[in-house]
């Protein structure tokens, strides 16, 4: 089996949200973007267990990019007890906290992809007001709370550069398919003028940076 396909197959079979298309076309495009702008500084919002760190770090590896991973792995509002999205065998016995970061570093160390991608573990604001690098690639999968997508938006998306791009996913525009917030974000991208739609695949938004 080819490298390449090793990872889809990992990936596909990670915990985590992101369908086998959506994933797809993650790595379709961020494999794309590196072949044109090899060695590039990738950043996802939002790591949960690495489901979509491996489409993204394969396409990273492939073009000697490296993808950092950012969370603070204790989940959203909508990952917590209660919720739809709770799983109680990712709350820590130590401290009845929620905590994907073991299983999210088994999950790059069975790949290995440690050379490829990087975890940034902390609050997306926080990391975001002293990260200088310039982005060729955002992919915003963070919490989907208005305030937190809005936030996550403001902080990161400047930071794209131009010719970059900037994925979104979970966004529905049906109120019923889950909540509104990365629409929101995807309809503020575009409204800016500065980012154009190249694609989309199910709930994934793939937009690139005009200037
Ligand atoms: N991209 C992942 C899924 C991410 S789920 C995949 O497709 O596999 C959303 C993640 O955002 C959760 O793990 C949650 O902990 C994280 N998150 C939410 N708000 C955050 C914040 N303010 N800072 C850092 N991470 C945050
Ligand atoms: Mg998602």
């Amino acid at each position: 089996m080819s490298r390449e396909s090793e990872l889809l197959v990992l990936a596909e079979a990670a915990k985590g949200f992101m369908p086998r298309e959506e994933g797809l076309a993650l790595f379709g495009h961020a494999l794309e973007l590196g072949a044109r702008v090899p060695q590039g500084t990738w950043l996802e919002v939002g790591a949960w267990c690495g489901k979509s760190a491996l489409y993204l770090g394969a396409a990273a590896e492939a073009t000697s990019s490296v993808l950092y991973s950012l969370d603070h792995h204790h989940g959203s509002e909508e990952n917590q007890e209660g919720w739809e999205h709770f799983d109680s065998a990712l709350v820590d016995p130590a401290d009845g906290r929620l905590n994907t970061l073991p299983t999210w570093q088994r999950t790059i160390a069975a790949a290995q992809l440690e050379a490829s991608v990087v975890g940034l573990v902390g609050d997306s604001l926080i990391i975001a007001r002293h990260f200088a690098q310039p982005l060729d690639l955002l992919f915003i999968d963070g919490g989907h709370a208005l305030d937190v997508a809005r936030a996550d938006y403001a902080a990161w998306t400047p930071k794209v550069v131009p010719g970059g791009l900037l994925l979104i996913h979970d966004v529905f525009s049906d109120l019923a398919d889950g909540g509104r917030a990365p629409y929101e974000i995807y309809v503020a991208a575009l409204d800016s003028g500065q980012f154009v739609d190249v694609a989309s695949e199910g709930s994934l938004r793939i937009l690139e940076r005009a200037h």
